[in-house]
């Protein structure tokens, strides 16, 4: 079977001749068959997303909740099973797959929720005769475009609060992940909503450019690389009422102080380094070790490195998981080989997997393991300024106050998360009021999220946040509202209301 876009309330082929499958990357195992969306898909997508977004604005907020209502019991009742789901085509070992859909639900709950919390302000006018509000209204149509690492709580970040607020959505989902976009898609059907208001095009970025340029699209919410977002953000730039939210990587770090507890640092940098082999926004890629602690630290981190267990996704004892395909693969080998070349001392390569490590049934997966070096802190070295997004991680040695640790941690285009590791509060407090970062973190790891929080970045890594309650701002309409509750007009500012006459005069 091919699986199809779902545009205007219906399940279509669509206009183009291609299609593309979607492979577990543990195993290389299909998942299905996809039609590839073209730009002549997005622009049906659009215009049933335009046609269906005055009705579905004259609903009430609860109205609109009760859709996703029936969504969040959905994504809880079958965790196990979309978990599953998440981890077969993504690779992220089962407690993320998990997680990934437990995050969805909590972002529902909190959109949805929400429907009964006040919108809005009411404001003080400087004439007492006047009732000031700020109130909001929904832009219209919503283009979101998502990365596959978090296949099921990213879609859901972007299009929860966006369909609440009373916008319509068009949405294309990764062309890894294409299997979660089908079976959130089959739950959106499933839920009743009215037609055209919630549209999925599979397909690759051409398809995600048709929906940047799309003139009926109000918003464009993008999450991905930084490369591609950038690229987003400038195209929707010069078109007037047009806006766009965009959330991209990082090159992340934990600092560990002279004081920090090493147990601590140990299973923080694990963590934040490992976790989803590498493939988080969030993923510290620098770990930057007060020269005191560094060779204690160096000893410890490179012991867990070689022994952390890559496997199977699906069992529970696995911590690495697979990269997400063959792209991830080569372009994970060019940093580690630019880092050797770049003067790295390498501590740990297990880049290529032993028989031994990779379980029988598995030999075609898209596996590789911990690369750990050492190397002098240099501002123009490239393996330290750009994102790899795998288990690829610079140990950095470092002399000095915790002002040094944070100009290194700052020293990248990137500022999207970091941890710092202290026993000294005024470590920690320095850190946190010093680092270039959106989310921060002290002794703990660099990644986790919860949805009440905002998730976004600064400098290269962040433009907006489509997320919880700041990506109503990028989905709504701010309008103030004066009502004059007297029969005669008194302005502001002592602004004369009087009309004079020639004759007067
Ligand atoms: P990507 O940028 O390659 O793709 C993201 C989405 O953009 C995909 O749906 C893709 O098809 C689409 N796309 C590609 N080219 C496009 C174009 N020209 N116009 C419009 N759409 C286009 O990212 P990815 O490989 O899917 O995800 C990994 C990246 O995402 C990493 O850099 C990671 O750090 C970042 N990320 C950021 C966050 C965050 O919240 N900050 C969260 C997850 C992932």
């Amino acid at each position: 079977m091919t699986y199809e876009h779902y545009i205007d309330g219906t399940w279509t082929a669509g206009h183009g001749e291609e299609t593309f499958t979607s492979e577990d990357p543990a195993t290389r195992e299909p998942l299905g068959t996809f039609h590839r969306g073209t730009a002549e898909d997005v622009r049906e997508a659009t215009a049933a997303a335009a046609e269906a977004f005055e009705a579905w604005r004259a609903l009430s907020y609860i109205d609109r909740a009760e859709y996703l209502w029936d969504i969040f019991h959905e994504l809880r009742d079958r965790h196990e099973e979309l978990g599953e789901i998440v981890t077969k085509e993504c690779g992220k070992e089962i407690s993320e797959g998990k997680a990934d859909v437990t995050e969805a639900w909590h972002m529902v709950e909190w959109a949805a929720g929400n429907a009964r919390h006040p919108h809005g302000d009411v404001v003080p006018s400087e004439i007492p005769a006047k009732d000031a509000y700020m109130r909001r209204k929904p832009r219209g149509v919503v283009g979101c475009i998502t990365p596959w690492n978090f296949p099921v709580a990213i879609p859901f970040w972007h299009m929860a609060v966006s369909l609440v607020e009373g916008n319509t959505v068009v949405w294309k989902p990764a062309e890894q992940t294409p299997w979660c976009g089908q079976t959130i898609a089959e739950m959106f059907e499933a839920s009743g909503i009215p037609d055209g208001v919630f549209n999925l095009v599979q397909g690759f970025g051409d398809a995600g450019g048709a929906i940047v340029e799309d003139y009926r699209v109000d918003t464009v919410l993008f999450t991905g690389s930084a490369e591609v977002g950038h690229e987003v953000a400038g195209e929707v730039g010069p078109e007037p009422g047009k806006t766009v939210s965009c959330e991209m990587g990082g090159k992340n770090a934990v600092v560990i102080t002279a004081n920090a507890d090493m147990d601590t640092a140990l299973h923080s940098a694990v963590m934040s380094s490992f976790k989803t082999t590498g493939q988080r926004c969030v993923s510290a890629e620098r770990l930057i070790v007060h020269e005191d602690v560094y060779e204690e630290f160096k000893s410890e981190f490179v012991d867990l490195a070689m022994q952390v267990a890559v496997g199977d996704p699906l069992e529970e004892d696995t911590f690495m998981g697979p990269v997400v395909d063959g792209r991830q693969v080569e372009k994970f080998h060019e940093y580690n080989d630019l880092a050797r070349t770049e003067g790295a001392n390498v501590l740990v390569d297990r880049t290529e997997l032993t028989d031994e490590e990779i379980p029988a049934g598995f030999e075609d997966g898209f596996w590789v393991g911990p690369f750990v070096y050492e190397i002098d802190y240099d501002s123009d070295l490239r393996c330290l300024q750009e994102e790899v997004f795998g288990p690829h991680v610079a140990l950095l040695s470092y002399s000095g106050g915790i002002e040094r640790a944070v100009e290194i941690h700052n020293d990248v285009p990137y500022g999207l998360t970091g941890a710092v590791i202290s026993e000294d509060y005024r470590e920690i407090n320095y850190f946190r009021d010093h680092a270039d970062v959106g989310l921060g973190y002290a002794n703990l790891p660099c990644i986790g999220a919860e949805v009440h929080l905002p998730f976004g970045g600064v400098k290269k890594s962040g433009k907006g946040s489509p997320h919880a309650r700041e990506v109503i701002e990028a989905v709504t309409e701010r309008t103030a509202w004066t009502l004059n509750n007297a029969r005669d007009i008194e302005m502001a500012q002592g602004l004369s209301a009087e009309i004079t006459t020639k004759d007067e005069e």
